[in-house]
């Protein structure tokens, strides 16, 4: 069976073509600056790399231009659309309500709509590609995979904020909890490398890209995560803040900020980049940081200390912990900062070996040493082969 996993973006489309129930890629790309005249297709199945400019002036155009290519007589990975028996879709929020995928239909429309309130930036874009897929494959049932619904479990205790009970009843103001499916993977990954069953593992698993979060999974399931109602909650990223205290916000709007320019400055203009003044990326960081740029080092250490300080947390709220798990841009390729994030932790158990830790093969691996009781692994994450699985599992019930 063919599934298609859709993740769409305000101005992007990801899909890659799954081969089902084995989880072969048949064909994958992007369709990028949908919306302006210079929108390009970059696509790849067998021996055919292509890349080119594209008519894609919405997401439904973009859609065509992608089922063109995946039928397309020489570089296509199918005869014809209907062969794509299912399309699985990454949705940002699912609110309270989603607590896994589910198949799509006009009330789970509806509620994706409403929750666009909670993540504006995602939401919509989201919904706008489940309709271009629905219109160009009317026949595929199209599933939604949901960022928070991994979270689903977390309970109350972690995930009220201390405010007032009514703003929690009233606007579901809470802790949602995002990357739930990088998350959910990487997990269930480790529980097999180890030789245990999903349900039987506690784990910290830090997804470290641009945006960062960090969740504490305890008998398989999440029970705590770093960022919270958005995700601007946690550690330092990129460009967000993460934690703050809530009063800096009176504090500078006093000194004249709107709101506007504070959401601005916190999402786009803090963290890494903020901090150092150079690069939001962790390579350009790492490089200017070698060549003796203090401030670009300033960055890299907040940004280890604070994920350090998450670790200590949820290794308390786990009571045991069997497994920490990296993944995500930076978890997958930084060694230097796997290292120093995990750098004298012998009280917690947790040892890392230096060579395995350096070593770029195999990329999925264990890295801590024979004796650290607590395994440290690297794990490439795959939220699209995850959506592809639940999206079959969903198409087969
Ligand atoms: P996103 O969260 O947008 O999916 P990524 O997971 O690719 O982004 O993470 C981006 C971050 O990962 C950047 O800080 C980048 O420097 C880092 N990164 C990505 N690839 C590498 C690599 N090969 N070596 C070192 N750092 C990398």
């Amino acid at each position: 069976m063919k599934i298609l996993v859709i993740n769409a973006g305000s101005s992007s489309i990801k899909f890659q073509l799954f081969e089902m129930p084995a989880g072969t890629i048949a064909a994958k790309g992007m369709v990028e600056r949908i919306g302006q005249a210079d929108a390009q297709l970059h696509y790849s199945a067998n021996t055919h790399q292509i890349c080119r400019s594209v008519q894609a002036a919405d997401h439904q155009q973009a859609m065509k231009a992608i089922l063109a290519i995946l039928t397309d007589a020489q570089a296509g990975a199918v005869k014809d659309a209907a062969e794509i028996q299912a399309v699985g879709h990454r949705v940002v929020h699912g609110g309270e309500e989603f607590t896994g995928s589910v198949k799509i239909n006009d009330a789970v429309l509806k509620s994706i709509e409403r929750f666009a309130d909670l993540a504006p930036l995602h939401n919509p874009p989201n919904l706008t590609g489940i309709q271009a897929a629905r219109q160009a494959l009317p026949n595929a049932v199209q599933v939604a995979c949901f960022d928070t619904a991994f979270h689903a479990t977390i309970p109350q205790t972690a995930y009220l904020y201390g405010l007032p009970y009514e703003i929690y009843e009233k606007y579901r103001v809470r802790r949602y909890g995002f990357h739930g499916t990088s998350h959910r993977y990487v997990a269930r990954r480790a529980a097999e490398l180890m030789g245990r069953d999903k349900y039987a593992l506690n784990a910290i698993t830090c997804h470290l890209g641009n945006g960062c979060s960090i969740t504490a999974v305890k008998n398989g399931r999440s029970v705590d995560t770093s960022m919270g109602l958005t995700p601007l909650e946690g550690v330092i990223m990129g460009t967000r803040c993460g934690d703050l205290d809530p009063a800096i916000v009176f504090y500078l709007a006093d000194k004249g900020y709107t709101v506007a320019q504070l959401n601005e400055m916190f999402n786009k203009k803090s963290g890494l980049l903020g901090i150092s003044g150079v690069s939001n990326d962790m390579r350009n960081l790492t490089e200017q940081a070698a060549k003796g740029h203090p401030r670009a080092q300033l960055a890299i250490d907040i940004f280890c200390y604070r994920i350090k300080k998450y670790i200590g947390a949820y290794t308390a709220v786990l009571g045991t912990l069997d497994a920490v798990i990296f993944t995500g841009g930076i978890g997958e390729n930084n060694a230097a900062i796997r290292r120093q994030i995990l750098s004298d932790l012998p009280q917690l158990g947790i040892e890392v070996d230096a060579a395995r830790n350096e070593a770029r093969e195999p990329k999925e691996r264990l890295i801590s040493t024979d004796r650290s009781r607590v395994k440290v692994y690297v794990i490439p994450t795959n939220e699209e082969a995850a959506i592809a699985a639940d999206t079959y599992r969903l198409v087969q019930s």
